[in-house]
Order: C-alpha cells, then structure tokens, then sequence
C-alpha cells in the first residue's frame, strides 16, 4: 500500500498518491549532470562499472557498494570505455564498460541491476541506472546509422557526430504509457507471458511517432484486452533504463467493452476485486506504484 512507502517514512512527507520524485530511477536530489570530461577520477570519485548490463559492487552485510576506484586496476584489462556522468553532492560519477569476459576480482562481483534495487543506495541506484543507458547509448552509436563511419563525441555536450555527413546522435529515450483501469471496486490486470507465474499487471506499451499519450493509451488499451477507457488522469513517470524507456502511467476509467486479450501479447487479463488482488510487480517499478496507489485512493472512496 501507497501508505507504508519507505521513501515517505523517511522523509516525513505527507502521504500522497502521486509518488513522483520518490521513485526508483528518478534522478537523485544532489545530481547535477555534465558531458563535459572532468578528467581522471580520483580516490573520492563514484565509479559505476558495467560489463553488459552487469555492475560491479562490494556486497557487505549492510548492502552493496560500488568498488573503490583503487580496485579498477585490479580488473587486469582497460575499460572499453569511460563516460563522465556529473556529479553527486562534491564527488564526480563516472561510468565505466569493460568487455565480457572480464573477470571480477577478489571481494568485487558482477551483479544484475533489479537484484540490487533496496542492496545499493537508492542514490546509487539511480545513477547507475543513468550510466547503464549512456553506455548502451555510447556502444550503440559507435558508427553512424546514415553513412557507417566511426562517430566522435561531441567536446559541449552528450552527444556523438558524424564526421562524414555531420549526424548527430544524442541519448535516446523512448516513450511508453501505462495504465491502470478502474470500474466500481475493481482494477483490470493483465499478464504477459514473460511475467513470473501468477503475476499480474497494468497495461503498458510504447508510443507510436505521430500520437499522443493519450492516444497511445486508448489504443493500447484497446488492442490489448478490447477495454475503452475514459478520464485518463496522469498519475508519475519513471525513468526505466531495461534499456532506456520513460514510463508515463495513469489512471483511467472503464468506459465499455468485454475483456478479449490480445493473443501473443496478453497470456491472461482479468478484472481483480481490490479486495482480492493477485501477485504483483515489485515496488522497484512504477507499475506497483500505480497499483497501490490506485488501491489506496479506491478503498477511502469506498470506506
Ligand atoms: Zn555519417
């Protein structure tokens, strides 16, 4: 439930259904970003170090911890590349890629992201979150996608240019909405077939080019489960870097329609008594936010 959210036990903030800013992923209050190269990093730097997606921590009895920048050399190898990320309060973040079979050293492991969500700092989390989507981005565009010649980095800002035909490329993110829809005491939920057994979900999908959030929305809806909606409110954002999407979530009304999931995409879609909900997503993401915030907003209009 949207009231024992442990970000508002610590901050004291009054209890609200929108969550925004307190989610994980968001950009941490003492960030402030940069492109520009600060240099080499030092024994105070933040060093986030990816092979693929996995980060390289220090797991401790009180959590996991980036490895000191001392330990990098202790990796045996070079990094395939370094991207300066900005800084946290005084310290600078950098981010790291080494190749794939490099090896953790003693005291150091390679770990998943998701799995060290509540483990890492949430701050760290965060930005680690961040220095996984600049590095993929960085990986990605390497060579131009108009002509094929090497890119460079652009010296003022995080950006890649062509030298041949002068394209420029910068970080990419991509749209997609969620939505949760409400009828009387119950919540429509769905489940992919990728989920875990017996989780079930909001609805979500990835903007299209030429409409708007709205728009998707309804007609992902639609498509999904045959369901029409009406008075989509916008509940939180949440940046969600698996790779490097922006999940904008609502909440909608019912409006018509029977429930016929979309085969291929939806295993099963059910209408779920507040009352009785089934598994749900992890408080990592702004789906479970969603869920319980509209949980809680529905039972006090109810009580
Ligand atoms: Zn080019």
């Amino acid at each position: 439930m949207a009231t024992s959210d442990s970000s508002n036990a610590k901050t004291g903030a009054t209890e609200s259904p929108v969550l925004a800013g307190m989610m994980p992923f968001n950009a941490p209050a003492a960030y402030a970003g940069g492109a520009l190269d600060a240099g080499e990093p030092d024994g105070a730097s933040l060093c986030f170090v990816f092979q693929q997606t996995l980060l390289l921590v220090a797991e401790e009895t009180a959590g996991a911890q980036l490895p000191a920048q001392e330990k990098l050399p202790n990796l045996g190898t070079a990094p395939l590349r370094r991207l300066y990320l900005g800084t946290l309060g005084e310290r600078a973040c950098y981010a790291f890629e080494y190749g794939a079979d490099t090896q953790a050293p003693p005291g150091l492991l390679w770990q998943g992201l998701r799995t060290l969500y509540t483990r890492l700092d949430d701050d760290l989390f965060a930005l680690a979150g961040r220095a996984l989507q600049y590095i993929d981005w960085d990986r990605t565009h390497e060579f131009c996608g108009r002509c094929g010649t090497p890119t460079r980095h652009r010296a003022n800002e995080r950006a890649r240019e062509c030298p041949a035909c002068n394209l420029v490329v910068y970080p990419r993110i991509a749209p997609a909405v969620m939505c949760l829809i409400r009828r009387g005491r119950d919540i429509l939920l769905a489940r992919s077939p990728r989920f875990p057994p017996g989780m079930y979900s909001a609805l979500a999908g990835f903007v299209e080019p030429g409409e708007s959030l709205e728009q998707c929305l309804a007609r992902e809806v639609l498509e999904e489960t045959g369901v029409r909606i009406a008075n989509a409110r916008y509940f939180a954002s949440q940046p969600w870097p698996f790779p490097h999407s922006l999940m904008i979530a609502y909440i909608a009304d019912y409006a018509g329609g029977d429930i016929t999931p979309a085969p291929d995409e939806i295993e099963d879609a059910q209408w779920f008594s507040i009352d009785a909900l089934p598994k749900l997503p992890n408080r990592i993401s702004i789906a479970r936010r969603l869920i319980d915030a509209a949980v809680a907003e529905m039972r006090a209009a109810h009580s």
